[in-house]
């Protein structure tokens, strides 16, 4: 066996080698010690090799899902070994014969498939790059649901893609990992090294076309070498990790760059869109918007937020669906109570196709078709509007796979196929036939035991069944003699005797079990044949099911659209080819959900007019920390992205000419693994912004200079500030403290001044969240500092220093004399906290006391010893 296991493992020398042994996974030498450790189970030993003990741990086979996701999420490759036969066939072939056993799968990051190990609202891709001299692609494949696109992509916009789509795994070309872990190192994406021969054109294109059944891949566009290359090592690892069984991909669709809005990863991490910047879901744009009812929905409000459209038909006729949906509420609503009951039929789908599915995915299927037809039905008479009604082709026409479906399956079926009861009564003659042997043959068994304990006289006779003896006749020990002593001992043989009980069995007894076990086994077998022809009937129409998937998805996803804009009271934006963009009464969508869970503080909004015509339109917004800037800053990226993506707006009114590049630098955070400072983070950002966005771009930039000394920070600013006027000329919005900024307006004819609205009050600081036009009086600092908590002390002495500096300022003198000058701290701090004193009698008392071994009584007398003390 360990020659076995180390042949097996030569060829997998980079995964962890998951070798069945029964019912378990075993993992041995370096392999048992990596595993024990990821995931904190026990490491035994077992034998001998070389003289060394082998180091062996190991993990039931039915919890092995849950193991695969810890092992993946630790960097590890997992290699999964089964027993291709049983320990009973092996023996056939020899005494000493060991079972065969072969490598099945390699479970890796972007090949996962189990529903347990997916996240259903979202898409798990895995991605390939390839590069041929100067020109690259990028391809990826959601093997869970089929889907399969590809990209031509010069390597410099790679990390925005990757951005984008959030794959969990890169495929790239042996000896390229150095060069592209800069661009993938905080994207949290595994790359994987694969073969050059892997992404080789030629062969890639034939293999590619090869699993479409087609000549040549001319049938589905035409493609660049690169793009043929990604696609073929997408393919060719997927050959190698599913060992040849491949799953259902739908044929290459091919995207354009530039078909939808340009967001950097930064931007994207800044606005928090799908991932949070602590890495979760909640918290973000799609979190809060999601009201989608199904998990290919969900998916698909990912994809749509993650890549807002640039073509004013895609938006405009998304709007209408929605618009549809606002109008029609009722319908609507019966539209998502049947919606409800779709299953994820893109996952039970791909799972039939890799043969890892079982009859509750064949269920899911025959539920959603049917869903699918109901809905059809329900929408068909109503004048829908075409991004609707192009789904109802799709909807409809399953009648023979639902009519076959319907026949064949039990209304629940169980999870796995193994113990057979999925197919429904009168499908099958012979199946029929089969069962009733079976099942009466139990019923003839029971007539046996009464017939038996009449003839015997022993009431309490059993016919019972084990998996040692089969069936067998049971009695207490006190009849052991009755029965082993003629005339009963003619029929009852002897087996076995335990502590308490006799066992016996009968020439009539054996024969009627040999038929009802080839009775059982035989329906096993019938079954298992039709779960085979059941499986291809519905790969004949993997492509019917998925295109009705896909509709059913996007139905979901304009009625969820829908329900939000009229729960959340949102607004049709104007969608248009000019610059404009101008949005009244605009919220922000994830603050104002925040607000209300926290403390039903209601949200302030606000308008925001960049329309500039032909020019640059800048807003520079002042205002003290925490009055709102990030906050009005990232709304109205948010409402743009919004609108493209053709949903409703949080906003009373907007206006909006497309935005085809979205940039956000919005606050500080270190960069410590990339050994960045926050500093030159934000100047790499920021430089990204400035080299790339044209006049149709959307800029936001929150306190940029921040990060180093006063005049530097100030002369960054400002110069960034004339460039994006003068050079990109894109509309922006650019929040800053430095206040001498604000006389930029009177210089520059696009840029306006605006503000962030505060009141002192008693010397204190109330946010009124308002933005108005104009530059703010002061910076509020100190009074912002104060409700941090700063000790009253350093404030106080703030205020002096302040006061000191601005009155100087005001009388022309120099700062630095006046700062040489500055009278030392003088303030004597006052007392923050009570003087320490030790434990009070009363807390010495009750300290002492345990109220659990308190009667009633004495638990009296100490409320009234403690009274005493008080
Ligand atoms: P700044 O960028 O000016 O420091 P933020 O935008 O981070 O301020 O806002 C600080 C806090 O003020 C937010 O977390 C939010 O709770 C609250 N806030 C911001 N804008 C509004 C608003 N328009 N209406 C109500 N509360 C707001």
């Amino acid at each position: 066996m360990m020659a076995q296991y180390l042949e097996i493992k030569a060829s997998h020398p980079d995964a962890l080698l998951f070798y069945r042994m029964g019912d378990f996974y075993e993992m041995f030498f370096d392999d048992a010690v990596a595993a024990a450790e990821a995931l904190d189970i026990a490491l035994t030993k077992r034998g001998k090799h070389d003289g060394n003990e082998i180091p062996m741990c190991g993990v039931p086979h039915h919890a092995a899902e849950g193991y695969f996701l810890t092992l993946i999420r630790k960097g590890f490759r997992v290699a999964v070994c089964e027993q291709m036969e049983s320990p009973a066939e092996a023996k056939k072939r020899g005494y000493k014969a060991v079972v065969r056993r072969e490598v099945v799968r390699l479970v890796t990051p972007g090949t996962l498939t189990e529903d347990s190990l997916l996240d259903a609202r979202r898409h798990n891709f895995l991605a390939a790059f390839a590069q041929v001299r100067d020109e690259a692609a990028l391809a990826w494949a959601d093997i869970s649901t089929g889907a399969l696109h590809v990209m031509t992509l010069p390597v410099v916009r790679l990390g925005a893609e990757l951005a984008r789509l959030a794959p969990s795994e890169l495929l790239v070309a042996e000896g390229s990992e150095a060069d592209l872990a800069e661009i993938v190192s905080d994207m949290g994406v595994a790359m994987t090294e694969v073969s050059r021969g892997s992404f080789d054109s030629t062969v890639a294109g034939k293999r590619v076309a090869a699993l479409f059944g087609t000549q040549d891949l001319d049938a589905f566009g035409s493609f660049a070498r690169p793009e043929v290359g990604a696609l073929g090592a997408i393919v060719d690892y997927l050959e190698i990790t599913q060992k040849g069984k491949l799953p259902l991909l739908r044929p290459p669709v091919k995207e354009l760059t530039g078909g939808s809005m340009q967001i950097d990863a930064a931007t994207r991490r800044n606005l928090e869109l799908t991932h949070s910047l602590s890495g979760g879901r909640s918290g973000t744009l799609l979190a809060t918007i999601d009201r989608t009812v199904t998990s290919a929905g969900a998916r698909l409000l990912e994809r749509r937020l993650s890549s807002p459209s640039l073509s004013l038909e895609a938006i405009t006729s998304r709007q209408e669906a929605v618009t549809f949906c606002i109008e029609n509420a009722h319908l609507a609503r019966e539209l998502r109570d049947q919606l409800r009951k779709v299953p994820d039929l893109d996952r039970a789908l791909s799972r039939l196709a890799l043969d890892r599915g079982g009859p509750r995915d064949m269920a899911a299927i025959r539920n959603g078709l049917t869903q699918a037809t109901q809905i059809c039905a329900l929408l068909g008479s109503s004048d829908l509007p075409p991004v609707l009604s192009d789904t109802l082709a799709n909807l409809q026409g399953h009648d023979g796979l639902l009519t076959l479906l319907d026949e064949a399956l039990v209304a629940d079926p169980p999870l796995l196929s193994r113990d057979g009861g999925f197919i429904a009564p009168g499908y099958d003659g012979d199946l029929d036939d089969a069962r009733k042997l079976r099942d009466e043959g139990r019923s003839v068994i029971a007539g046996l035991q009464s017939q038996y304990s009449d003839f015997t006289g022993i009431q309490s006779l059993k016919i019972k069944h084990n998996n040692v003896l089969g069936y067998f006749i049971e009695t207490t020990a006190k009849h052991a003699d009755t029965m082993m002593s003629a005339p009963l001992s003619e029929t009852f043989i002897h087996r076995q005797t335990t502590a308490n009980q006799v066992r016996f069995t009968t020439v009539e007894l054996s024969e009627l079990e040999t038929k009802i076990l080839n009775a059982g086994s035989n329906a096993l077998e019938i079954e298992k044949r039709l779960y085979s022809s059941l499986r291809q009937a519905i790969l004949d129409k993997s492509a019917q099911v998925s295109a009705a998937s896909r509709a059913l998805a996007e139905l979901d996803l304009q009625a969820a659209l829908a329900d939000l804009a009229t729960a959340e009271n949102w607004t049709l934006p104007e969608v248009n080819n000019s610059r404009d963009f101008d949005i009244v009464g605009g919220r922000h969508p994830v603050v104002e959900a925040a607000l209300r869970k926290q403390s039903g503080a209601p949200f302030v909004a606000n308008d925001c007019d960049l329309s500039g015509g032909d020019a640059a339109s800048i807003w520079l917004l002042t205002g003290p920390n925490m009055a709102g800037k990030s906050t009005f800053l990232r709304q109205n990226a948010l409402i743009a992205l919004l609108a493209q993506m053709g949903s409703y707006v949080p906003a009373e009114t907007a206006k909006i000419g497309i935005v085809s590049q979205l940039f956000s630098r919005v606050g500080a955070s270190d960069d410590l693994a990339r050994g960045r400072s926050t500093f030159m983070v934000e100047m790499v950002e920021t430089a990204a912004i400035l080299n790339q966005s044209h006049d149709r771009a959307l800029v936001i930039l929150d306190e940029i200079g921040r990060g180093t000394a006063t005049y530097d920070g100030l002369s960054i600013a400002w110069a960034t500030l004339e460039y994006l006027h003068d050079v990109n000329q894109c509309r922006a919005l650019f929040a800053t403290h430095y206040h001498e900024m604000t006389a930029l307006a009177g210089k520059l004819s696009g840029v306006e001044n605006a503000t962030v609205t505060v009141k002192e009050f008693e010397g204190e600081v109330i946010f009124l969240h308002e933005v108005k036009r104009g530059a703010a009086d002061r910076s509020y600092g100190v009074q912002v500092a104060q409700l941090a908590g700063l000790p009253a002390a350093v404030i106080n002495r703030a205020r002096d220093v302040l006061d000191m500096l601005e009155k100087n300022e005001r009388e022309g003198g120099s700062q630095k004399a006046l700062i040489d000058d500055l009278p030392l701290f003088a303030v004597a701090p006052e007392p923050t906290a009570p003087p320490k004193t030790g434990p009070s009698p009363i807390d010495q008392r009750l300290a002492e006391i345990i109220p659990d071994d308190l009667t009633p009584r004495e638990a009296l007398d100490f409320l009234y010893e403690l009274k005493g003390l008080s």
